[in-house]
């Protein structure tokens, strides 16, 4: 069984952001050389998420909004863990969003539905962060 390992990093300028790494991903799987196995792809920080869904802008925008009511970044003094930070609202937004990822691999391809395509989800940015993608395989 083949086996790669790698990390993709980010320093996403704005507190919160959606970005389809797809591309990224699949590079990881080229370089793996596995056609027949598995990729699993998640967010090494507690404040990230990785997900699938649709590339439409429009609903990133009801994402946006939809997590804002959730889950308020103000007043930050609203939440306990804001003792010396502020971010508890990106913790929530991360535990809504999801950790991680699995995408079968098939001939050598991520085997995505329509429309499909993989996202990491910033909630607290503006420093360096990680995905880890992992990949197993023949
Ligand atoms: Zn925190």
């Amino acid at each position: 069984m083949k086996s790669h390992r790698q990390e993709l990093w980010f320093e996403v300028p704005t507190r919160r952001a959606f970005i389809n790494i797809t591309p990224q991903v699949e590079a990881c799987l080229q370089t793996s050389g596995v056609k027949e196995g598995l990729v699993l792809v998640n967010a090494m920080h507690i404040t990230a998420s990785v997900f699938i869904n649709d590339d439409e802008k429009g609903l990133h925008h009801d994402y946006e909004v939809w997590l804002e009511r959730l889950a308020p970044h103000a007043p930050v003094s609203q939440y306990r863990h804001n003792v010396g930070e502020d971010n508890a609202d990106a913790h929530m937004k991360r535990q809504i969003m999801g950790r991680e990822v699995v995408v079968a691999i098939t001939e050598g391809k991520l085997d995505l539905g329509p429309w499909e395509q993989i996202f990491y989800g910033e909630f607290d940015g503006r420093r360096r962060k990680r995905v880890l993608v992992k990949i197993i395989g023949e």
